[in-house]
């Protein structure tokens, strides 16, 4: 496994120094397995943006999601699907999106809370919401869509219309784009080199700078070349979701809390998840579980813009080992 960076330099006449030429340097890292890159310049941090603030707090009168509202106001999966139309672990309810992007399409609202702020997420319910999504993932097993995903907008610079908190999961016959290629990549790799990626890379990664903790059945790293601001990956020991323990379950939950915990430490209030989980018993040899945690802004300006939309790479302005150092203390 290579590690490869370039280097580029910009020059600039700085207009807040008389137009004197300023060089900027951008370091390009290169993910090992994907190829993807991150374009990393630390002075990007200093460009003005808005204050940070506490999300407002407080339920809006009609939030669907709400215990008092939830059995009225959301839809229900049809009784040859789901008997009771909803499925339910601890406080945590699923049931279909109203607005689908897929065949099946749910909503978790995996606490009956609503809460905005990431550093308030308790393990309870992360694990809650986690079990629940699982309990349709083994359904979709047995009508025939053996594969699925799980994901996190939360707040809407991430991409969330409604605010209380809630995961998405969609359960396919094939799996996303995405993890797919990711599946492939990550098999490729293995009959390569005749070991798995992700064991190499959290072995490989264990002492460095960018190795943040371990909770049980999961390694939390800064990846390399990050995929969005402060991303961090939690790298499971099995391929699939369905095929983790009770303990390693409540490792991937405590491990979202103290990532979430370490983002609002460092000014993120907003987050996209993304949990890569291969079909049961499929990628034990080539494929490891892992959940995405990255920031969103917090202010009016996107950072998803010509690069990342067009030019199909990532501009990020912190270095993984730089937040992976902060991040640490919470685990
Ligand atoms: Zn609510």
């Amino acid at each position: 496994m290579k590690l490869k960076r370039l280097r580029e330099q910009a020059r600039v006449l700085d207009p807040r120094n008389g137009f004197a030429q300023a060089l900027s340097e951008v370091e390009v890292r290169i993910d090992p397995l994907t190829g993807a890159r991150a374009r990393i310049n630390i002075s990007r941090t200093s460009r003005p943006k808005q204050a940070l603030k506490r999300a407002e707090e407080g339920a809006p009168q009609k939030c669907p999601f709400c215990p008092e509202n939830i059995e009225r106001e959301t839809p229900k999966f049809p009784p040859d699907l789901v008997p009771e139309g909803r499925i339910r672990s601890g406080g945590a309810t699923i049931f279909p999106n109203l607005f689908p992007l897929s065949g099946v399409h749910a909503i978790c609202a995996f606490t009956p809370a609503h809460k905005l702020d990431i550093d308030s997420f308790t393990t309870e319910e992360l694990l809650d919401g986690l079990a629940c999504c699982r309990k349709l993932f083994e359904a979709g097993e047995m009508w025939g869509l053996r594969s699925h995903f799980l994901g996190w907008n939360h707040l809407p610079p991430a991409g969330a219309s409604l605010l209380h908190p809630h995961f998405q999961a969609l359960v396919t016959e094939k799996a996303l784009l995405g993890p797919a290629s990711l599946f492939e990549t990550s098999e490729t790799y293995a009959r390569r080199e005749g070991m798995c990626y992700w064991s190499e890379l959290t072995e490989v990664e264990m002492g460095s700078a960018r190795f943040i903790g371990e909770t049980p059945g999961f390694t939390w790293l800064a990846p390399w070349a990050p995929m969005g601001a402060y991303e961090v990956n939690g790298i499971g020991r099995k391929s699939s979701l369905l095929t983790l323990n009770a303990e390693e379950m409540r490792g991937l939950a405590s491990g979202i809390t103290k990532v979430l915990a370490g983002l609002w430490s460092l000014g993120v209030t907003s987050v996209n998840m993304g949990l890569y989980s291969m079909p049961r018993d499929e990628g034990e040899g080539s494929f490891r579980v892992q959940v995405r945690i990255m920031g969103r802004p917090s202010g009016a300006i996107s950072d998803r813009a010509l690069l990342e939309l067009y030019g199909g790479e990532v501009g990020v302005t912190t270095l993984p080992e730089e937040y992976a150092k902060s991040m640490k203390e919470r685990f």
